[in-house]
């Protein structure tokens, strides 16, 4: 007898579904807040070489010696590529731990490699974090701008993000402070205060001593959990013969802050090692978070940067980045001074992003088609606030592209603000952006 063959699935109930995406109405609750990120969205376009990209934060690898990597990852594979390729432990890998530690320490964090949790980059830190601590409708404080790929995150766990003030000094305690009284006396449960101190991404500004102390003291007294993103923080510019770091939140309050570091911007993105410092509970619950998504970090990646920190000038290779960083900055800001008198910008003292003002009247999320039809890219402010607001500014990167192509992409960006500012004073609103609206940013059915 032959086997029958099987039984038609049933047709997707019309209605249900949508002719792009039968699958529609069948997506949790929690995936309808997901949105494709404006830099992603932006990519495809902006790395084509003739476009000037100060979109994207993407470290200068050139600068990274490849042959020297290329021995460490060998002589690992060689001498232990059996451990290395092999599943590893949920926490990390212990010798990695052991040296996270001595990473820390450089920003006066005194800790113990039992508290660390080695994560598949500070990004899956951040996940971890927000699973176990937000649920659907809890509050996240979070500076205004902030970090499009945390915004991301919160967004995909429910939580409701309200901003806090920045200015030059970074976060502003007194916000800080009243936002967190208002919230309280609105009954609402807000589960974490999410910042980055050093070098901030977007704004490009650096919390200061003086406020560092008030902000642990504030969300102590409320009951909230610092979540410390710090991964820019050993590239800073100011002095090249030290490294003349802030100290960490973390190293003001232990208990109260979830530090968060990563092995991206210092050695490399590829091998997606970040980690996370918490306090001991708190640490249990993160490693079960991480090992139910992703079992264990890689050995392979871990072991390659135990191997590099172990074996290799390490700190040499920073302040290596930190000068071609700086050099960078430099480049953009001397560009801005030169072509953008209408605008105002930030002056960052580390990492890779100063924060543009656009003058009044101008909507950098409107001018970014016409901008990238003059070759030239950028992240619109909007990325960075969850309350749809942000149109009056744009992230600048100087990472990757070399001095005189920053040059001329900030020449360019200049032609078409200027060209924006010119309808604006003639007709009251923006032109040719607005006419291009909409072919570059993809809607949620089509990223
Ligand atoms: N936090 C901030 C502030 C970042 O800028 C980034 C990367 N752009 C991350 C976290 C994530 O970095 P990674 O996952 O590569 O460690």
């Amino acid at each position: 007898m032959t086997a029958s063959p099987p039984a038609p699935q049933e047709p997707l109930t019309p209605g249900r579904g949508t002719r792009l995406d039968p699958w529609y109405a069948s997506y949790a609750e929690r995936t309808h807040g997901m949105k494709a990120s404006e830099i992603r969205a932006l990519f495809s376009v902006a790395n084509r070489p003739e476009v000037v990209s100060l979109a994207g934060g993407m470290p200068y690898l050139a600068g990274l010696p490849m042959e020297i990597v290329a021995e460490v990852t060998d002589r690992l594979l060689r001498e232990r590529g059996a451990v290395a390729l092999q599943y590893g432990s949920g926490q990390g890998d212990v010798a990695l731990r052991e040296q996270i530690t001595t990473v820390m320490a450089e920003e006066g964090i005194t800790s113990h490699p039992d508290d660390v949790v080695v994560t598949t980059g500070s990004q899956q830190a951040l996940d971890l974090v927000t699973r176990i601590f937000v649920d659907p409708g809890d509050v996240v404080v979070a500076e205004a701008p902030s970090y499009v790929g945390a915004l991301g995150v919160f967004r995909a766990y429910q939580a409701d993000v309200v901003h806090v003030e920045m200015d030059d000094d970074g976060l502003v305690p007194e916000a800080l402070e009243a936002t967190l009284t208002r919230l309280a006396a609105e009954g609402r449960r807000v589960k974490l205060l999410y910042t980055v101190p050093n070098f901030h991404n977007p704004g490009g500004t650096t919390l200061s001593l003086e406020r560092r102390p008030q902000v642990v003291e504030i969300a102590r007294r409320h009951g909230v959990l610092v979540l410390e993103d710090n991964p820019y923080g050993l590239l800073g510019f100011d002095d090249l013969t030290e490294n003349p770091v802030m100290p960490a939140l973390h190293s003001y309050n232990p208990q109260g802050v979830v530090y968060l570091g990563s092995f991206s911007k210092t050695f490399a993105p590829g091998y997606r090692v970040g980690w996370a410092l918490a306090p001991h509970a708190v640490r249990e619950r993160l490693v079960l978070a991480s090992e139910s998504a992703i079992l264990c970090p890689s050995n392979m990646s871990q072991m390659s940067i135990a191997t590099y920190l172990s074996t290799c000038d390490w700190r040499g290779q920073v302040k290596s980045y930190r000068e071609v960083y700086r050099e960078r900055r430099d480049a953009t800001l001397h560009a801005l001074a030169e072509h953008m008198p209408h605008a105002t910008w930030t002056r960052p003292a580390g990492g890779f992003y100063t924060w543009v003002t656009l003058p009044e009247g101008l909507d950098a999320q409107a001018m970014l088609p016409r901008a990238v039809t003059e070759l030239v890219a950028y992240v619109p402010g909007t990325a960075f606030y969850a309350d749809g607001t942000g149109h009056r500014y744009m992230r600048l990167s100087y990472c990757y592209p070399t001095p005189e192509r920053i040059h001329e992409g900030v020449r360019r960006l200049a032609n078409v603000v200027n060209a924006e500012l010119d309808l604006v004073r003639m007709f009251g609103t923006g032109g040719a952006g607005t006419r291009l609206a909409g072919t570059l940013n993809p809607g949620p059915n089509q990223a």
